[in-house]
């Protein structure tokens, strides 16, 4: 499944459900309440891999997806940003250039950070 029919999905939900964003002006608190959501279902999925019940982990790993994608969606139709699908292609893009520091137990930056690497 693509991202943007993730996207796309939700946002003919969430407008059918009469939630926001339903124009720029309450953007923001969609964006808010997207984020506090999206931290919500991270929680969901921490107790159920502290818990061992790994047959219900997916399901919290796809409600994280889910509110990610509302998010960028959000960020890309009232804010002005790329696509969530194009930033996701630079990131894979940017990360097979980074190296691997066993001592640090972190990848380099190659260029700078991603908007730096992203710029050039
Ligand atoms: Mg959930």
């Amino acid at each position: 499944m693509e991202i943007k029919t993730i996207q796309e999905w939700e946002k003919e939900f969430a407008k059918k459900k009469g939630l926001p964003p339903k124009d720029k002006s309450d953007a923001d608190e969609a964006l808010k309440i997207g984020f506090l959501k999206l931290s919500e279902e991270v929680g969901e999925l921490a107790e159920k891999i502290l818990r061992k019940q790994y047959d219900e982990m997916q399901e919290e790993v796809a409600d994280i997806i889910i509110f990610a994608c509302k998010i960028g969606k959000i960020a890309e139709d009232y804010f002005n940003q790329p696509s969530t699908s194009k930033i996701i292609k630079k990131k894979i893009e940017y990360a097979e250039e980074r190296e691997y520091d066993k001592k640090t137990l972190d990848f380099d930056k190659p260029k700078g950070s991603f908007k730096e690497w992203n710029n050039t």
